[in-house]
C-alpha cells in the first residue's frame, strides 16, 4: 500500500502545482504535509477511495476584492482584498487577516490550508480560513488605518459571521484593527454580534490572555518537548526572531521560565544583549510607540545592533524561536544554528523554515516543533473567546492560562502518539500533520461528498 499511496501523492501533488502556478508558498506548504501523510493514506485506502485530500487541497471558496480608501492628501487608493475560506469540516472558517505588501494568493492559500490541519489539533471546533491585503500599515496614521479597516470590512462583512467565518489578527493587525473592523461589521449588520472577530479588546468582548497566547503557546509547547528530554528552559540561552505580538511574549514566556532571551529582531534588522532581552523596553518600542528595535540600543548601550534581520540565527543559542515569517530559516541558517549547538527549535511564526532546514535540523536530531502545533496555542484562545462570547461571560486570565497550557500539552502528547503509530516516532512535523488531518478527513468521510 506504501507505493501506491506515493504515486498518489506524487500525482496528486503534480495537479496542484499545475492548478495552482506561480504559488512556491502554498506548493510548499502542500509538500510538506503530502510527504507525512503517505502512510495514513497507505494504511486507510478509504481516504484515497473518497478523494478526501483531492478535496482538502482545493478552498471552498476563495474571495478577492477591490479595497479603495482615502489617504490623509485626499488620494484614492487601491489595494487587494483576500478571504479564503478553505475548510468547514470540524466548525465555522477561523483564522486571521494579515495586512503586509508581500500579501499574495499564494501567501493566503498557505496561511489558509495550515490553518486546517493547526485548528484541528486544538481540539476546538473550528475550521479553516485566512484572509488578508497587500496594504501596508508602516507609516500611515491612524485614520487611514480606520478608513482601510472601514472599506475592508465593507466587502468582508457579506461573506463572515459568527457562525460562518471568523477572522482574528495576523501580522499587521492587532487590536485596534480589530476594533476597526468590528464597528464597522456592527454597523452595517445593526447587531452586535461579538464572535464574528476574535481578538477584540477586553472591554467589548475580547478575551484574558489571548494577545498572549501564540507566544505563549509556543513555550509552553517546547517546554513539554524539552521536559520529555529531562531538559527545560532554565538557563537555557535562547533566540527569538520578531518582534511583534508573537515574539513579545515568547520572549516573556521564556524569561519566566527562567532562560536568557539575548536576541530580537524586525525587519531592519537584530539586536543583542548578553544581558537578556528588556523586555519592557520591547514592547514599550513596539507596541505603544511603533518605533524600529534599533531603537533599543539608545538606552541600553551594551547592546548591540546588526542591520542585517537574517544574521540573528547566527548567534549562538539552546533554543530558537522564529517569530518572524515565513521561510525567515533557510538551509543555511539551520546549518548555522546547528553548528552553534542548538538543542531546540519551535516555531511561533507560521511556516518559518523552509523545508531544506527542517531537514537539517530532523537530521541533526534537533528537538523541532512545528508550527502548526507549536504556535497552535492563538488560534485554540481565539476559540475559547468565541466560547465565552455566545456564553455570554468572561474568564479569568488564569482560567484561560490553565486552559491554554492543556491544549498545549495535549497538541504535543496527539502529535508524538501520532509520529509513533505511523512510524516516526519523534518526528512532530509528521506527527502534527497526521493528527490534524485525521479529525478532519473522518469528518469530511462522515458529511459525504460535498
Ligand atoms: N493568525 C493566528 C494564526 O496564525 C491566529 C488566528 C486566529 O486567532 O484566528 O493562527
Amino acid at each position: 500500500h506504501m507505493e501506491s499511496a506515493k504515486v498518489y501523492v506524487d500525482e496528486l501533488f503534480e495537479k496542484v502545482q499545475q492548478r495552482n502556478p506561480n504559488e512556491a508558498e502554498f506548493h510548499q506548504a502542500v509538500k510538506e504535509v503530502f510527504e507525512s501523510l503517505i502512510p495514513v493514506l497507505a494504511k486507510n485506502p478509504e481516504y484515497i477511495e473518497q478523494s478526501v485530500l483531492d478535496r482538502m487541497v482545493e478552498p471552498e471558496r476563495m474571495i478577492i476584492f477591490r479595497v479603495p480608501w482615502v489617504d490623509d492628501q485626499g488620494k484614492t487608493q487601491v489595494n487587494r482584498g483576500f478571504r479564503v475560506q478553505f475548510n468547514s469540516a470540524i466548525g465555522p472558517y477561523k483564522g486571521g487577516l494579515r495586512f503586509h505588501p508581500s500579501v499574495n494568493g499564494s501567501i493566503v492559500k498557505f496561511l489558509g490550508f495550515e490553518q486546517i490541519f493547526k485548528n484541528s489539533l486544538t481540539g476546538q471546533p473550528i475550521g479553516g480560513g485566512k484572509g488578508g491585503s497587500d496594504f501596508d500599515p508602516k507609516g500611515k496614521s491612524d485614520v487611514e488605518i480606520m478608513r482601510f479597516c472601514q472599506s475592508f470590512m465593507a466587502e468582508l462583512s457579506k461573506h463572515i459571521g459568527p457562525y460562518t467565518d471568523v477572522p482574528a489578527g495576523d501580522i499587521g493587525v492587532g487590536a485596534r484593527e480589530i476594533g476597526y473592523l468590528f464597528g464597522e461589521y456592527k454597523k452595517i449588520r445593526g447587531t452586535f454580534e461579538a464572535g464574528v472577530l476574535t481578538g477584540k479588546a477586553i472591554g467589548y468582548g475580547g478575551s484574558l490572555g489571548r494577545k498572549e497566547a501564540t507566544g505563549y503557546g509556543t513555550v509552553y509547547f517546547v517546554d513539554e518537548m524539552l521536559k520529555a528530554q529531562k531538559e527545560s528552559f532554565d538557563g537555557s540561552t535562547v533566540v527569538v526572531s520578531g518582534s511583534g505580538n508573537v515574539s513579545i511574549y515568547a520572549m516573556e514566556k521564556a524569561t519566566q521560565l527562567g532562560a536568557k532571551v539575548v536576541a530580537c529582531s524586525d525587519s531592519s534588522g537584530y539586536i543583542y544583549d548578553e544581558n537578556g532581552i528588556d523586555i519592557d523596553l520591547v514592547k514599550q518600542l513596539k507596541e505603544v510607540e511603533s518605533k524600529r528595535i534599533h531603537e533599543y540600543v539608545e538606552t541600553h548601550p551594551e547592546a548591540v545592533f546588526v542591520a542585517n534581520h537574517a544574521d540573528i540565527w547566527s548567534v549562538a543559542c539552546d533554543i530558537a524561536l522564529p517569530c518572524a515569517t515565513q521561510n525567515e530559516i533557510d538551509k543555511e541558517a539551520a546549518e548555522q544554528l546547528v553548528a552553534n549547538g542548538v538543542k531546540a527549535v519551535g516555531e511561533g511564526a507560521n511556516m518559518p523554515s523552509t523545508l531544506d532546514a527542517i531537514d537539517v535540523f530532523l537530521k541533526n536530531n534537533v528537538l523541532f516543533a512545528p508550527a502548526k502545533a507549536a504556535n497552535a496555542g492563538g488560534v485554540a484562545v481565539s476559540a475559547l473567546e468565541m466560547a465565552q462570547n455566545s456564553a455570554r461571560l468572561s474568564w479569568t486570565f488564569e482560567e484561560v492560562d490553565v486552559k491554554l497550557q492543556n491544549i498545549m500539552r495535549d497538541i504535543y502528547q496527539n502529535s508524538m502518539e501520532a509520529s509513533v503509530e505511523y512510524g516516526a516516532p519523534g518526528n512532530l512535523v509528521v506527527g502534527a500533520n497526521i493528527a490534524g488531518f485525521t479529525k478532519v478527513a473522518d469528518a469530511m468521510v462522515s458529511q459525504g461528498v460535498i
